[in-house]
C-alpha cells in the first residue's frame, strides 16, 4: 500500500529553483535524509511483538537535524523566535519536498516515526536544539518575502478541517485522518495530535496538531446537512450523504467531505 503522499507528482523543474533559492538548505537536507534513511533502517526490525526495535543516536541523526535548524534559518524560511511546532512544520514541507525529487522514501517515514508517532519526544529534542541555536544565530528574525520560496514552500494542507464519524479531513485536500491515528489533547491548546500510531501510514502532508477550531462538526437534520464553505464561510446546505460534494452557492468553491 503506497503512502498518501507518494501520489503526489514530482515536480522536477522546481528543483533548480529551490537549489538556487535555497542553498544552505540544500548542502544541508541531503545529510539529513542520509541519516534518516541509515535510522530508519535501525527502527525497522521490530520484537517477536511487533514493537520497533528502538532508535540508535549514534548514526548523526541529531546532528543533520541541528545543521538543518541553521540552514532554515540562514536561507531565512524561519524566524529564530519561532515556536517548536513552526520549525517541525517547516521542516516537513521542506522533507517532503526534497523526497519528491527522488530521494529517499525510508527518509520521510523515518520523518513520520520520529516526529509523529513519537511526537511528545522528539519536541523536547527540537526544543532543546533551537533554544541553543536562538543564543548563536542572528537572522535579523526575518522570513523571507521571496515569492519564488513562498510558491516553493506553500501548505500541504488547507485550516478547513471536517469532523466525521470516522476521522478528521481536509475540505480542500484529500488528506483524512482516521480517529484511530488522533489523539485528542486539551492543554495547552485543546485539538488533535496526528500520531498515526494505528494504521503507521504517515502523510507527510499532514501537520503534527489540529486546534479544534479549525475543526466543523457538520450539522444533520432530516436528511440534510449544513457545513460552512471553506472559501468564504457561507453556510451550505445539502443532501446527507456519507461522501458529499458541495458547491457554494456564494463564491463557487467545491469540495467534498466525508460525513
Ligand atoms: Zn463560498
Amino acid at each position: 500500500m503506497a503512502y498518501p503522499f507518494e501520489t503526489q507528482s514530482p515536480k522536477q523543474a522546481e528543483l533548480s529553483l529551490f537549489k538556487t533559492k535555497l542553498p544552505h538548505i540544500t548542502a544541508s537536507i541531503q545529510e539529513l535524509f542520509r541519516a534518516m534513511s541509515v535510522s530508519y533502517r535501525s527502527i525497522e526490525q521490530k520484537d517477536i511483538f511487533g514493537n520497533y526495535g528502538g532508535l540508535r543516536r549514534d548514526n548523526g541523526f541529531e546532528t543533520a537535524l541541528n545543521l538543518m535548524w541553521v540552514a532554515m534559518l540562514n536561507d531565512q524560511i524561519i524566524q529564530t523566535d519561532a515556536d517548536v511546532l513552526t520549525f517541525i512544520s517547516k521542516l516537513r514541507v521542506l522533507c517532503l519536498k526534497w523526497y519528491l525529487f527522488g530521494n529517499s522514501l525510508d527518509s520521510c517515514l523515518f520523518f513520520g516515526y520520529f516526529f509523529y508517532l513519537f511526537y511528545s519526544q522528539s519536541k523536547f529534542i527540537v526544543r532543546d536544539q533551537i533554544r541553543d541555536l536562538k543564543m548563536l544565530i542572528d537572522n535579523d528574525n526575518i522570513v523571507t518575502q521571496d515569492s519564488a520560496i513562498k510558491s516553493l514552500l506553500e501548505p500541504t494542507h488547507s485550516s478547513s478541517w471536517y469532523q466525521s464519524e470516522l476521522g478528521i479531513g481536509d475540505k480542500l485536500t484529500n488528506i483524512f485522518i482516521s480517529n484511530l491515528d488522533l489523539v485528542k489533547v486539551e492543554l495547552p491548546l485543546p485539538g488533535y495530535q496526528i500520531t498515526f500510531q494505528h494504521s503507521l501510514q504517515y502523510d507527510l502532508r499532514a501537520p503534527n496538531f489540529i486546534s479544534r477550531d479549525l475543526i466543523e462538526t457538520p450539522s444533520k437534520k432530516d436528511g440534510k446537512v449544513i457545513i460552512s464553505c471553506p472559501s468564504c464561510a457561507q453556510r451550505c446546505r445539502g443532501k446527507l450523504f456519507t461522501h458529499l460534494e458541495m458547491t457554494c452557492p456564494k463564491c463557487s468553491q467545491t469540495w467534498t467531505q466525508r460525513i
